[in-house]
């Protein structure tokens, strides 16, 4: 029998305020030391009254807007109760049957193919706090709770099952956390938790609406992760079913070391959090004109920037998409243009589709850690020598390493390192007998017949010029030297 595999995503995005979602601590606890951004009402104390954060409240609204739901007029937050250690109050603060936005969509497009997938609902909520579990060697193991994270507003965004296989539901994440970075609501960052994600998946016969058992996976901080449990799981309820074992409803945390998803818990329903409305907090009755203004104030989101590149830049849409998909890439790439507006668009793109995306691989950084070292009219100035034949194409991609490097703007390198290539065979004599001199067994091996050792030794001319001198006459030189010896 053929199954087909039903995702959904839950994500929980962490809002960019100052201040936690109901009190005035700051948010700001990244390096900061444990427990240091705390309060009474954060700490869960009793006798303290929450205060809605207004600013969270806008980026929900906006969130919602942008992924097109609709906004209610009427909401409220809830009681979710559930006995956690991370869970300082014994609750936490969230929303149940009144959410900020529901029935949206967003596009995606796998393989070519355009996908709507539908957005149950958008809502505000508060995060919890962080146990740091510890088995020393000797004696027993032990917990810490750090209360920094608790109360930081957390934004969940619900999808519809929509999805049918993991890449569609890579696709997902990846625009989803692109709107959020359009809009500048959140960092999306999956790696630092402020991006996270839950899946439920399940299989069903094809053709069939008979749906089985449900699970839910957890524990994934990469898109590489979401990817791998959900290919896993897959596979797993497939082989399960042709076993004839019986899947269960729970809940499976994704083991990343091991590539496997395990057994947690049977999966909560929502009776078991026994919601009610939120008694310290009035309903929040939102005030129409207040959510047009926000319509009115919504930036340009990674589509419609994509259409305009297509337009206004002439660029192919390959180079269009990869560009807009990240809103601080789009604006490194608008910044050049307008620093150096003669060098052709495609130019640029290719540049920084290339060789700046190779160094951001080796280095492991995002487009807005390499603008910090090199700035797009540096970058401009650099492709300006290029275009006007000062340096050939090798050592204009070498030179931009060393900007990233060292954040040297590009005259400066070019003033320091004499960056022409060596073609004078004097120039040349001393760093070939050098080569020579300290590769002995290379120089026999190549007595004997051995061309091999003859690309060893040029390689090494080459490495000792930094790539400058010419090959081929490096090449002649060696072989007449090594005749002569
Ligand atoms: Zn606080
Ligand atoms: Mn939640």
């Amino acid at each position: 029998m053929n199954f087909e595999t039903i995702i959904g995503l839950e994500v929980h995005a962490q809002l960019l305020t100052k201040s936690k979602m109901f009190c005035r601590c700051s948010i700001n606890y990244a390096n900061a030391l444990p427990n240091t951004h705390v309060c009474p009402v954060c700490l869960g104390m009793p006798g303290v009254l929450p205060t809605i954060n207004q600013q969270a409240v806008e980026y929900t609204i906006m969130t919602a807007l942008a992924l097109h739901c609709t906004i209610s007029e009427y909401t409220k937050f809830d009681r979710k109760n559930y006995p956690y250690p991370d869970l300082m109050k014994g609750y936490q603060i969230s929303q149940y049957d009144a959410p900020f936005g529901q029935g949206g969509w967003l596009n995606i497009e796998v393989n070519g193919e355009k996908k709507r997938v539908d957005i149950t609902r958008v809502h505000l909520e508060e995060d919890v706090a962080k146990l740091i579990h510890h088995a020393p060697p000797q004696g027993e193991p032990y917990s810490l709770v750090d209360v920094n994270r608790a109360g930081v507003p957390l934004m969940e965004i619900v999808g519809e099952p929509d999805l049918r296989s993991p890449e569609e539901a890579r696709q997902y994440l990846i625009k989803l956390r692109s709107i959020l970075q359009y809009l500048g609501v959140s960092t999306g960052n999956m790696e630092e938790g402020s991006f996270r994600c839950d899946a439920n998946i399940s299989i069903r016969p094809e053709n069939s609406s008979e749906s089985m058992a449900k699970v839910e996976v957890k524990n994934m901080n990469s898109f590489k992760a979401v990817y791998g449990a959900l290919e896993y799981e897959a596979k797993r309820q497939r082989k399960a079913v042709a076993e004839g074992r019986r899947l269960t409803q729970e809940t499976r945390g994704w083991v990343e070391g091991v590539g496997k998803t395990v057994s947690q818990r049977s999966k909560e329903y929502a009776h078991d959090y026994r919601y009610f409305p939120e008694p310290d907090l009035p309903p929040l009755v939102l005030n129409q004109e207040w959510v047009e203004e926000i319509r009115a104030k919504l930036p340009e989101l990674p589509e419609a920037r994509r259409d305009r590149f297509l337009a206004e830049y002439g660029l192919p849409l390959y180079d269009a998409s990869l560009l807009t998909s990240s809103r601080a890439m789009a604006d490194y790439f608008e910044a050049f243009h307008r620093a150096k507006a003669d060098i052709p668009a495609k130019d640029i793109s290719n540049w920084l589709l290339g060789p700046v995306s190779g160094i951001m691989n080796a280095n492991n950084c995002d487009i807005t850690k390499f603008s910090q070292r090199v700035s797009p009219e540096q970058f401009g100035r650099l492709l300006v020598l290029h275009s006007e034949a000062v340096v050939n194409t090798p050592t204009a991609k070498s030179m931009l390493e060393e900007m990233f490097n060292t954040g040297k703007d590009p005259d400066t390198i070019l003033k320091e390192g004499e960056r022409g290539q060596i073609s004078d065979a004097k120039e040349l004599e001393e760093t070939i007998n050098q080569v020579i001199e300290a590769n002995a067994k290379a120089v026999a091996d190549f007595k004997v017949g051995k061309e091999q050792a003859l690309k060893f030794l040029v390689g090494q001319v080459m490495k000792a010029t930094r790539g400058r001198a010419n090959p081929k006459l490096v090449n002649e030189l060696l072989k007449k030297k090594l005749k002569e010896e």
